[in-house]
C-alpha cells in the first residue's frame, strides 16, 4: 500500500486524519558534492531514510503519510562556486516549510515530522518548529536520521577524521543505493578534514577549511556496506523515537 500523501484522494486524507497519521517530511537540498556525487545527493538521503523509515513504521503498524521530500534549501555560498546550488534564502526557505506544516494542522493533522537530511538546516528547522508550537499548541518532531546512525558510523568509519560534506559517509550512502550516480573516477583525497576537530560545531565547519573541490572529507574511504549498515541504523533509531513521538 502506498504511503505517499500525495498519492491519497481527499476522503483517504481525511481518513488518515481520523486516525492521527504521523505525516513526515524529508528535508533534503540540491548543491555540488564535489566532482564525483550527484548535486541532488542530500535529497536522495532523505528519500532513502524516509521510505525506510515509513516502511518499517507501516510494519509496526503506527499509520504514517510521506509528503514527496523538499529539494531545493538553504547552502552557504561557498558550495555556489560550483554549479548545482538552487539556493533558497532562509527566512523564505522557513516560510515554505511553516506554511505547509500550518496547513497540515489545519487540515487536522497532529503530529508531523520533519527529517533533517541537509547540515545548513538545523538552526532553520528547529525554529519553524517552535514557531509552529506558538501558533497551534502542537510540538512537532525534528530530527536527523544520519546523526541517529552516528554510533554505527563511528564503529565502520574508516577515514579517522569522519565526513562533513560529499566524503567517506555521503559518498558510502549514495554508493550503497544509486552506485550507477557515482564516478569513482573522480575520487579525490585532496579536501580531507585537517582541520581543528574540537571547533567543529562551535565554528561553522565551513570556516575551518578551504575546499578546492567542494568537498569537506575524503571518498576514497567510502564503501556499499557502510552506507547500506548507516542506513538501516538511522532508519531504527528514527523509528524508535517516532513511535515515542507518537506517544504523546
Ligand atoms: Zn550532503
Amino acid at each position: 500500500m502506498s504511503f505517499y500523501f500525495g498519492e491519497k484522494s481527499w476522503p483517504e486524507l481525511e481518513e488518515a486524519i481520523k486516525k492521527n497519521t504521523l505525516v513526515i517530511i524529508p528535508v533534503g537540498t540540491t548543491e555540488e558534492h564535489g566532482r564525483h556525487l550527484p548535486v541532488e545527493t542530500d535529497a536522495m538521503i532523505a528519500t532513502l531514510y524516509s521510505d525506510a523509515i515509513a516502511e518499517e513504521l507501516i510494519q509496526d503498524n503506527v499509520p504514517v503519510l510521506l509528503t514527496r521530500p523538499i529539494y531545493y534549501g538553504y547552502s552557504m555560498d561557498i558550495v555556489t562556486r560550483w554549479p548545482g546550488c538552487l539556493k533558497i534564502r532562509t527566512r523564505v526557505f522557513m516560510d515554505y516549510v511553516y506554511d505547509m506544516i500550518d496547513n497540515l494542522m489545519k487540515m487536522g493533522f497532529k503530529k508531523v515530522a520533519l527529517l533533517d537530511c541537509h547540515g545548513n538546516h538545523d538552526g532553520l528547522l528547529r525554529t519553524v518548529m517552535r514557531e509552529i508550537a506558538d501558533a497551534h499548541g502542537k510540538f512537532i518532531c525534528t530530527l536527523a536520521p544520519s546523526k541517529l546512525s552516528k554510533d554505527v558510523y563511528n564503529q565502520l568509519k574508516k577515514d579517522p577524521e569522519g565526513d562533513i560534506h560529499g566524503g567517506e559517509w555521503e559518498t558510502s550512502m549514495i554508493l550503497a543505493y544509486r552506485p550507477e550516480l557515482v564516478n569513482q573516477n573522480e575520487y579525490t583525497s585532496v579536501d580531507a578534514i585537517k582541520c581543528n576537530n574540537e571547533l567543529r560545531g562551535p565554528v561553522s565547519t565551513w570556516g575551518l577549511q578551504d575546499t578546492k573541490t567542494g568537498l569537506y572529507g575524503d571518498p576514497t574511504y567510502a564503501t556499499a556496506e557502510l552506507g547500506k549498515a548507516c542506513l538501516e541504523a538511522g532508519t531504527k533509531e528514527s523509528v524508535r523515537i517516532l513511535k515515542e513521538f507518537m506517544k504523546l
